[in-house]
């Protein structure tokens, strides 16, 4: 018997092994081994089993596995499968990738269970205590026990004193293996099933028969996360177990909770902030079977649940799914891939579906079904949108806060109401607009009447550049439309926000929120806890306040500038721009009093725009949004791949990329006629971020119908022209950051 191992070095390939007799019955794929490798010893995990040696080596240069280093396998044969698709799909080696799906805390030695002494009272103590030790083992029974340390503490006593207790046969002290359970200290409520409303009931219907992946598109507030509870609750019931994958920024205690109220003991928590002990613990729960629901991030994914029923995305539009460092994978399609190699259900959730995952419902892939409302009739908060032109022409220049706002403002303060307020920095200073007419200056070849892709300006060389073709031009000198030559970053901070909003209220409390704000005085949480404890009457922050967060008493959202997100180079801004503004206006009105968004905008008549402020909804927004992608081509249209080059050689990340972009060329000529699938290569160029922390970074851009034609390049080109010591070539297969 041979086996295939994948050694713990990238070397991108299985190296095979003889199975000596003694391990011939015990020898599971997915098991970590030890094997001799280059004159030393080394781990890896177990790939494939043959009964075939390998062709092309000698017998005797064959050598044998040592041992097998854990009876129980790390990955079942399906993630196994699933981790070698991540391979291919992303050109990644396989190392990477296995070493992706188990936490680097669960192979190590030192995370192994912990050992801790545990004490116990007994039923009857003997007598012959003093007055001090019958207080303590009486103290003691009412809480009939604990860890040593924490008993100590917790009644001001030594550890020889509880000895002696035990010496008289008082207590009980063993060693017993502590779990570090996540969890602990949480108050966790339990909860009981709420009976459903129909539409409720019809999606949950949905979710349990499909046999495609679902789409639960849902707006915020119609109750998906109590679809998803009973969904797992009917898969534990037959005996089966579910993941949910949930955005990292929105794994927060509240959340944690919702499950953990439902399931108990039976839900493991993954997530990044665990120390190794507790991740050590939470993954061999899950890999024993002891816990059946996984909630976690991305990673979660790859998470050893036992005869898996059910992987729930939610948010499945979060940036956060994507990973970006290799293996550079998208939980969202990991997950649909998983569940199609385990043959379990997979629903999607979110009330702004990614166009992707808009795109193969819409072609039937995916199965849709629909929550349009609120639970209990609550309502969608009314949106308003605010004409900044309107502004400008009242008053003559750009205010910071609009006169609808500010009495929308007034009105809250005055009723004790609170206001949340979001200023969007992403991609700031980044584009080229005229701060007279709001003209943003943009890529010819990308945009098209529907749509737009702006230039982003590169200071070095005072260039503006785009990043999907590689097109590029100097800085005009005036406006093209206006002819003004007030050129440049029309933006605001949040300090001048701030210093603005306290001349228009004097009186009112303000809080602010950005990376600055949080890193100086306060934590990200004592803001939002002052905040929801009613300490303060408004917040004002970044994209940082606009997910997940849930405050009963905020009846107002101001969006003070819904157009940066729409002037990002990014062809998918639009997309994000309409999720922004849905997900800030979700944060109005959550409770019983009814909630208000007012958004200022210099485009009005945007798609996005429009469509957030409740003009047609979603669908229409969607469907003109994939028809102006189609020219491009854009995803979901087509693969999107970005090829970076960094070296801290400026010379060498530029005549790489250069050298790259040819050759390229050549082979995307042949490569319609060679896998029937065109590819498409850009101009070099920088990247939109030149430089970071002293690397040069130079890029490509990919494009082809199938991502195969795009790994296949890449494998060729790296194979034939491999990149010398001091450079690296990066494909991202399916890039969602173009920065
Ligand atoms: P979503 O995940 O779609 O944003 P949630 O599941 O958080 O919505 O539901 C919003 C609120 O409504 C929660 O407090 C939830 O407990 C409550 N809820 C959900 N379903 C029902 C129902 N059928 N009847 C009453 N309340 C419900
Ligand atoms: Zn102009
Ligand atoms: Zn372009």
């Amino acid at each position: 018997m041979y086996v295939g191992v994948a050694i713990d070095l990238a070397l991108d390939r299985a190296f095979s092994y003889a199975v000596p007799a003694e391990f011939a019955e015990k020898l599971k794929v997915g098991q970590l081994l030890r094997v001799p490798f280059s004159g030393r010893m080394a781990r890896g995990f177990a790939l494939s089993i043959s009964d075939d040696p390998p062709e092309g080596v000698p017998a005797e240069r064959i050598k044998s596995v040592a041992a097998i280093e854990d009876a129980n396998p790390f990955f079942s044969p399906a993630v196994l499968e699933l981790v070698k698709w991540i391979s291919r799909y992303t050109a990644c080696p396989i190392e990477l990738c296995l070493k992706a799906a188990v936490p680097a805390a669960v192979l190590k030695p030192t995370a192994r269970a912990k050992e801790l002494l545990y004490v116990e009272s007994v039923p009857n103590p003997p007598g012959g205590l003093t007055k001090r030790q019958q207080e303590l083992v009486c103290e003691l029974s009412r809480v009939g026990g604990g860890w040593m340390a924490q008993i100590v503490k917790e009644f001001s006593t030594t550890e020889p004193t509880i000895r002696t207790l035990e010496r008289k046969g008082a207590v009980t002290v063993e060693k017993r293996n502590m779990r570090r359970d996540p969890l602990s200290g949480r108050r966790v409520v339990p909860t009981s099933p709420i009976p459903l409303n129909d539409m409720q009931k019809t999606a949950l219907g949905v979710v349990t028969q499909s046999e495609r992946p679902v789409l639960l598109f849902g707006v915020t507030g119609s109750g998906k996360t109590e679809v998803y509870l009973q969904a797992i609750a009917a898969e534990l019931e037959a005996g089966r177990g579910a993941i949910v994958l949930v955005p990292e920024i929105a794994l927060t205690p509240q959340t944690v909770s919702r499950f953990a109220g439902r399931f108990g003991g039976r839900v493991a928590v993954l997530h990044s902030a665990l120390s190794d002990g507790e991740r050590y613990d939470e993954w061999h729960r899950i890999r024993t079977g002891e816990a059946q629901v996984v909630v976690g991030p991305r990673s979660a994914v790859f998470a050893p649940v036992r005869n898996l029923g059910l992987i729930v995305v939610d948010e499945e539009h979060d940036q956060s799914y994507k990973q970006e460092d290799a293996p550079r994978y998208h939980a969202r399609d990991v997950a649909v891939m998983r569940a199609r190699l385990e043959g379990c259900r997979v629903v999607l959730g979110s009330a702004t579906p990614s166009l992707e995952t808009w795109y193969n419902a819409r072609r039937g892939k995916y199965q849709v079904a629909l929550m349009p409302n609120r639970v209990k009739g609550r309502e969608l908060p009314s949106v308003t949108l605010v004409d900044m032109e309107d502004e400008i022409r009242r008053t003559g220049r750009v205010p910071i806060f609009s006169q609808p706002l500010i009495d929308a403002i007034s009105a809250r303060l005055a009723r004790g109401e609170q206001t949340i307020l979001f200023l969007n920095r992403r991609g700031y200073a980044r584009t080229w607009t005229c701060g007279k007419c709001g003209w943003v200056a943009s890529c010819p070849n990308c945009s098209g009447s529907e749509s737009r892709l702006p230039y982003t300006y590169h200071r070095h060389d005072q260039c503006l550049r785009c990043h999907v073709c590689g097109s590029w031009t100097h800085i005009p000198e005036e406006c093209p439309e206006c002819h003004s030559r007030e050129f440049g970053f029309t933006g605001v901070g949040t300090q001048r926000a701030e210093d603005a909003l306290s001349r228009c209220f004097p009186s009112a409390r303000i809080l602010r929120m950005d990376a600055d704000s949080t890193s100086r005085r306060m934590t990200h949480d004592d803001i939002l806890a002052k905040f929801r404890t009613g300490q303060a009457d408004i917040l004002l922050g970044t994209q940082m306040i606009a997910k997940g967060l849930d405050f009963p008493n905020v009846t107002l959202v101001g969006v003070l500038n819904a157009d940066t997100a729409l002037n990002l180079p990014d062809f998918r801004a639009s997309e994000r721009t309409y999720q922004l503004l849905q997900q800030v206006a979700g944060r109005a009105g959550r409770a019983e009093k009814p909630g208000e968004v007012f958004i200022q905008t210099f485009q009005k008549d945007a798609p996005a725009v429009k469509a957030a402020a409740g003009r047609g909804g979603y669908a229409p927004f969607a469907e003109a949004e994939l028809a102006a992608r189609k020219d491009g081509p854009f995803p979901p249209w087509c693969r999107f791949s970005t090829l970076l080059f960094k070296s801290r050689d400026a010379n060498l990340a530029e005549s790489w990329c250069r050298l790259y972009a040819a050759s390229l060329t050549n082979w995307a000529e042949a490569s319609e006629a060679r896998s029937g699938a065109w590819l498409k290569v850009s101009e070099p160029q920088p990247a939109a971020l030149e430089q970071v922390e002293g690397w040069y970074r130079w890029q490509l851009t990919l494009r082809s119908e199938k991502a195969s034609a795009i790994t296949s390049a890449y494998r060729w080109i790296t194979a034939e022209r491999p990149v010398p010591e001091g450079v690296r070539a990066i494909l991202d297969v399916d890039a969602v950051n173009l920065m």
